[in-house]
Formats: structure tokens, C-alpha cells, sequence
């Protein structure tokens, strides 16, 4: 079992950001320790998942934000709890990695305002109009935040978990060291593969969409069997 402490003499706060509370917690991927981040100016409280020493050698790190609906919910008009699990089992297999959990709804719109802009979608807008009907531009999420938590864990540079180009650039222009990219696999099904597509073809996500099914058992996990893994899923040389 790696080993889970936090480098002592380590700082705690950032202008932004501080460490409010860790602690060790046992999941069915291993033992982690979970650290609570509070917001000073919005009063959010962020999450990191470590695993192992993270102070080192780059460190896998998936930059995650909260989504109610997919995760807690069961929803399928998105990947995002795919994407969360997938990449908590990359940490797992590694021995060592960083899961940051923002707690962003909607990128970053909220909850409530997020299923409005559900209703939009059900009238027949995609993902991307939808949020402008709303007002909102494409993403709200912010990234500076998340390179703080970074830094206060030690994490000197990162193996980046994402398909998406905006999240690793606007990592990077916070400060981050990204030294490579590792892909994830998006599993499609009738529900989300509009909102895959949208992704892929309006911000530029590095998705491979493999054909959603014609029918899917709603609910039933067997729904991410349909897409296979392309390659060993990684990519090199992002930095
Ligand atoms: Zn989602």
C-alpha cells in the first residue's frame, strides 16, 4: 500500500485557497487520502483524492467537476461518471495520482440553471446552444483554483487525464506543468451520443465516439461495454 502522508512543513493556504481538512479513506480502489479545499471567495469546498507520492515524478492527475446528475442521479446524457470512475481506476492501477473534484456544476452554471438548460435540449438545442440561450458562455470553469490545490498537495508537474484541449490549456496558463496528456475513452449511448458529438465537433474535445447501440438497457452499466479502449489510451508529449 503506498504510502499516504502529506509532506510536513508544507503550506497550507494560498491567497485563493486553503487546507481545511485530510484525512485517510479507505475506498474499494485502495486506501486514499481525501483532502477538503475551502474557496475564500465563494465559500466552495473543493476535494483532492491522493494516492501515493505525488511530490515526484510526474503525476497522473484528472481535473474532475462535480456533476449531481450523472453521478449521483444515474443520468446518461453525459460521461461523466465514466469518466470519474475511469479515472480513479487509472490512479489505482498506477499506485500514485491526484483526482481533483471541483465542485462546478454544469461548468460552472449550477444545478438549476443546468437542467434549464436540460429543457432547452429536450426542445431540440445541443449542449452549446442551449447555455447561450441561457446567457452563459460555453464554460464557466475556472482552473486557477485547481492549480493551487496542486501546489499545496506538492504536485510539481502532471500526466493530464482529458480529452479536453481547453481544460489542458487553461490548466497550463495557471501555472501547471503538464508534461503529457492520457486520453479516456467515452462510452456513447443513444442519450449522450449528441452531447459527445457536440463536444468533439464545437470545443474541440480529442474524443473517439464509437456508435452508440441501437438500444440500451437504461440504467444497466452494460452500457459502457460498448467502447473499446483505442490503442494503450495514451498520448505523449502534450507539454
Ligand atoms: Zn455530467
Amino acid at each position: 500500500m503506498p504510502e499516504n502522508r502529506m509532506v510536513a512543513g508544507r503550506p497550507r493556504r494560498t491567497d485563493r485557497i486553503t487546507i481545511y481538512g485530510e484525512a485517510p479513506l479507505p475506498t474499494h480502489r485502495g486506501l486514499f487520502r481525501t483532502v477538503v479545499f475551502r474557496d475564500a471567495h465563494s465559500g466552495a469546498e473543493h476535494v483532492a483524492m491522493v494516492l501515493g507520492d505525488v511530490t515526484g515524478e510526474p503525476v497522473p492527475v484528472r481535473v474532475h467537476s462535480e456533476c449531481l446528475t450523472s453521478e449521483v442521479l444515474g443520468s446518461l446524457k453525459c460521461d461523466c461518471r465514466a469518466q470519474l470512475d475511469r479515472a480513479l481506476d487509472l490512479i489505482a492501477e498506477r499506485g500514485r495520482g491526484v483526482l481533483l473534484y471541483l465542485r462546478q456544476e454544469g461548468r460552472g452554471i449550477g444545478l438549476g440553471n443546468k437542467i434549464r438548460a436540460y429543457a432547452l435540449q429536450a426542445q431540440g438545442h445541443d449542449t452549446y446552444e442551449a447555455n447561450r440561450l441561457l446567457g452563459f458562455p460555453d464554460d464557466l470553469r475556472r482552473y486557477d483554483v485547481a492549480a493551487d490545490m496542486l501546489r499545496l498537495l506538492g504536485v510539481r508537474s502532471v500526466e493530464l487525464v482529458t480529452n479536453n484541449p481547453l481544460k489542458l490549456a487553461g490548466l497550463q496558463e495557471a501555472g501547471v506543468k503538464v508534461r503529457a496528456r492520457i486520453a479516456l475513452p467515452s462510452p456513447a449511448n443513444p442519450h449522450n451520443v449528441e452531447y459527445l458529438r457536440a463536444k468533439r465537433e464545437r470545443t474541440g474535445h480529442l474524443i473517439a465516439i464509437d456508435p452508440a447501440p441501437s438500444s440500451v438497457a437504461v440504467g444497466r452499466r452494460t452500457t459502457r461495454a460498448t467502447v473499446a479502449p483505442r490503442g494503450d489510451g495514451r498520448t505523449r508529449g502534450a507539454a
